[in-house]
């Protein structure tokens, strides 16, 4: 046993008063009136969802009748009568839990006993839960009390569901509906439990206690007591996800992100981590709905989202980056993956199936993504001088258990490739890349940079604001050194995916042109924030022009690609090798999607997340 004891914070907690009641407030603040004015009504009845309170508020009532101090809306919590309320032991205090006592007999023998006169208290009190499960015959009985109601009386009714109260009954009661709990209001009391009590907690654990509840404060309070035994006394936000099994949302964004970039690999990759430290898929998959939900939500009207919406602020930049269609889509094929993980190979092939789907199945080109309402102006604006051949929309031909159709939102280089293409088996790693497509690449790349890459030259006017190092920064600055220069920059969400996957164009003065792959477009708009960056760390005030490339020679997705790949030749070679996978592929003019992400311009990083 834990010497902090198991459920201890539920029961000491346990509301005893209408002023330590959380949430609820409508409720409270009409019996409190009631009361104060002395207009009783003879019968409650009280909805809402499990553990918003209901027996609780049933008992304060009861105290607040029964109290020696007088009817009031504040019982005392001392005399008799109400700590023998506390306690569970007040004799004209008769709770019925009719989920397990639903017999008419002893329903007709309960209320045949009404008409004596309380023995104790004030008044009778009868809280009945779970009310709509007694039988007709006991609602019959309960009925010819309810229609002549001795004056010492009164009727606390509970119930998760009031459609299955008959009008009779639900005529003859004064309804009140409690609201669930908002996670802000469990968090605020999940805070002040925590505080009184002296035990260490990390702020970031309340929100995951608050989803899982559900809008139960009961629930919250009894997660909170298990996390806090888990935690041996304390409470920290990784026990709190390992406990309810809850994946860190910053996986789930990453991966969005990622797809939003049309950065496959990196999406997988972030999978990949997922798995190696045993995340649920099930709970990711759900909660990756959710996040959609939200997004889909903040895109057609962003203030419908609360302020208190978890990550409010990273669902808002989604919402730009994505367009609604995809969306809608990626909801559908979350809801549809996690339906059918159960029947997955795995649920890691099945989460990351889900992810190729969403990828593959953008509904709309490129170009519809700079479209994404709100605010993502900037991304319209972006200048593409380049050959802008906008991936192909995609095709309608519904694919088959293996056939992965043109993916949209990424690949820009595979423009000559028809062919269609086969997802080998779930590899060791996940896949994405195709023999096919590496040919036109393979040419590309011994071309070098595609376009004239001007030697940039160092800024004399940064000179004077920059320390020796950054100086030296700035005089290494060329196509060549971007990607590793990249890679000393600290950077985080979609400013480093900008930088991972541009190259550098050219340094004219304080400009600096980079060149990113249309797959990237929708993160053009964070060139500014790339400039601060770039300005704070190598003391270079800069502009940055973005200009969309089809093809580009180097950027740190690619040299991450590339040495993924590297690593996993060999296991491409004996792919190669593999008779089956030849016939396929001679045999039906099948291209191999590979074991490994080895095509360069497929972006990738492995940055750790
Ligand atoms: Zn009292």
């Amino acid at each position: 046993m834990e010497p902090m004891s198991y459920q201890v914070l539920a029961r000491k907690w346990r509301p005893r008063s209408f002023q330590t009641l959380v949430g609820q407030e409508h409720v409270v603040r009409a019996l409190t009136h009631a009361l104060e004015q002395q207009r009783l009504h003879h019968a409650y009845l009280f909805t809402g969802t499990r553990g918003v309170g209901k027996t609780t508020i049933a008992r304060i009532l009861a105290k607040a009748l029964n109290c020696d101090t007088g009817i009031t809306a504040q019982p005392c919590g001392v005399c008799s009568a109400c700590t023998e309320i506390d306690a569970g032991r007040f004799v004209d205090l008769l709770e019925v839990d009719a989920a397990t006592n639903t017999r008419v007999d002893e329903m007709r023998q309960l209320l045949e006993n009404a008409v004596y006169a309380p023995t104790r208290g004030r008044f009778k009190v009868y809280v009945i839960d779970e009310v709509h499960m007694l039988s007709n015959s006991a609602f019959n009985a309960m009925l010819k009390t309810l229609e002549e109601p001795p004056e010492h009386v009164k009727f606390i009714l509970a119930t998760t569901d009031p459609q299955k109260i008959p009008p009779t009954v639900l005529s003859r009661c004064l309804q009140f509906n409690l609201k669930q709990m908002p996670i802000s209001a469990i968090c605020g009391h999940l805070e002040h439990i925590l505080g009184a009590e002296a035990i260490p907690f990390e702020i970031g654990a309340l929100p995951i206690i608050g989803q899982a509840a559900h809008g139960s404060m009961r629930d919250a309070l009894s997660l909170l007591d298990q996390a806090i035994a888990y935690g041996a006394g304390t409470l920290a936000e990784v026990q709190v996800r390992s406990m309810l099994g809850t994946i860190d949302q910053g996986y789930l964004f990453d991966i969005l992100e990622a797809l939003a970039a049309g950065d496959l690999a990196q999406a997988i990759a972030t999978a990949e981590s997922m798995l190696e430290r045993s995340l649920a898929f099930d709970s990711a998959l759900e909660d990756m709905a959710t996040l959609l939900h939200r997004t889909a939500l903040c895109q057609a009207a962003p203030d419908v989202l609360p302020e208190t919406t978890p990550e409010r602020a990273r669902i808002v930049a989604l919402a730009a980056l994505l367009d609604r269609e995809s969306v809608q889509l990626a909801y559908q094929i979350a809801l549809i993956g996690r339906r059918d993980l159960t029947l997955a190979p795995d649920p890691f092939a099945g989460f990351t199936m889900a992810l190729l789907r969403m990828h593959a199945f953008a509904p709309s080109s490129t170009a519809s993504l700079t479209e994404a309402p709100g605010e993502a102006p900037t991304a319209r604006r972006t200048p593409a001088p380049a050959p802008a051949t906008v991936t192909r929309p995609l095709q309608a031909t519904p694919p088959g258990p293996v056939a992965v159709p043109k993916p949209v939102m990424s690949k820009p280089v595979s423009t000559v490739e028809t062919a269609p293409r086969v997802l080998t088996a779930p590899a060791p790693t996940l896949a994405v890349a195709r023999a096919a497509a590496v040919q036109p690449l393979a040419a590309e790349k011994t071309n070098g940079p595609a376009s004239p890459a001007p030697k940039p030259a160092p800024n004399p006017a940064a000179d004077a604001a920059t320390d020796a190092a950054p100086a030296a920064t700035l005089a290494m600055l060329s196509p060549e050194t971007w990607p590793s220069l990249v890679r000393t920059l600290a950077l985080s969400g979609f400013s480093r995916q900008l930088a991972e996957q541009s190259e550098l164009a050219g340094l004219d003065g304080s400009r600096l042109t980079l060149r990113i792959p249309p797959t990237a477009r929708p993160l053009a708009s964070y060139r500014d924030r790339l400039a601060t960056s770039i300005e704070q760390q190598w003391g270079f005030r800069c502009t940055i022009e973005i200009h969309v490339a089809e093809s580009l020679a180097r950027t740190v997705a690619s040299e991450n690609a590339e040495r993924r790949s590297n690593a996993l030749a060999q296991a491409q070679a004996t792919l190669d090798r593999d008779p089956f996978i030849n016939e396929l592929v001679s045999g039906f003019g099948a291209t191999i999607e590979s074991v490994a992400p080895d095509q360069p311009s497929e972006p990738h990083s492995d940055a750790e997340d």
